[in-house]
């Protein structure tokens, strides 16, 4: 029997009741915060890492957390975006990226990726970020030319998800928040874009001002 099968054997006889009315709650509809999008990676826990709750987060994982850009052919990705934008109207949509990504480590060496030519292809949609670390990380170090990368990647596909028309809308009307993010495996860190700043920086600096309002009690949106 694999681990995962008896977990939810587990789960069933353990967790579950501990938390029947939330699940009783969550049969009657959802209402997602965020439409969350991240890497596939088995090893990032979304639920985890942001403290969630079943029903929290709409989620979307693919190889390298890409998101094509707006084309009138219809893919898994453009669905769940329009679905989650346009049906649920979620607030916030997290981009998030992460370190050892093996996907932007092909995107980066893609002619190593002849025998998967899928992923060859799907990593067509982070070649502007690899281009883009062509041109500013001459000189630099493989570490810190990845650690750009993922940060490029995570800002392109952001670019990408605004090209979506049901996202325009709702950016347009101001009631939608976009969040670019970068996880780091290893240390739990988790890095957050700011376009103003046009930098990233710990999310404890990135979401400081509404963090402080929280802790006044003041008015959290
Ligand atoms: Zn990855």
């Amino acid at each position: 029997m694999p681990r995962f099968a008896a977990g939810v054997v587990k789960f069933q006889n353990e967790v579950y009741p501990q938390k029947k009315e939330l699940f009783e709650q969550l049969s009657k509809g959802q209402a997602p915060e965020a439409l969350f999008i991240t890497c596939s990676d088995s090893r990032i826990e979304t639920a985890m890492i942001t403290q969630t709750e079943p029903g929290d987060l709409f989620i979307v994982r693919n190889a390298g957390n890409i998101v094509p850009p707006h084309t009138s052919h219809t893919g898994g990705v453009t669905a769940a975006i329009e679905f989650a934008v346009a049906a649920l109207n979620v607030p916030h949509i997290v981009i998030c990226g992460h370190t050892e990504c093996g996907a932007m480590k092909g995107a980066m060496n893609p002619e190593g990726l002849d025998a998967l030519p899928h992923v060859k292809e799907w990593l067509g949609y982070a070649k502007a970020a690899v281009e883009v670390v062509g041109a500013k990380g001459e000189g630099l170090s493989d570490e810190a030319r990845m650690k750009m990368l993922l940060e490029q990647n995570v800002v392109l596909q952001l670019q990408h998800l605004k090209t979506h028309p049901k996202v325009a809308m709702r950016l347009a009307t101001g009631d939608l928040q976009l969040h670019g993010w970068v996880y780091d495996i290893k240390t739990g860190g988790v890095d957050a874009f700011d376009e103003g700043k046009n930098e990233f920086m710990p999310v404890d600096q990135r979401y400081a001002a509404e963090m402080a309002k929280l802790a006044t009690g003041g008015c959290a949106a």
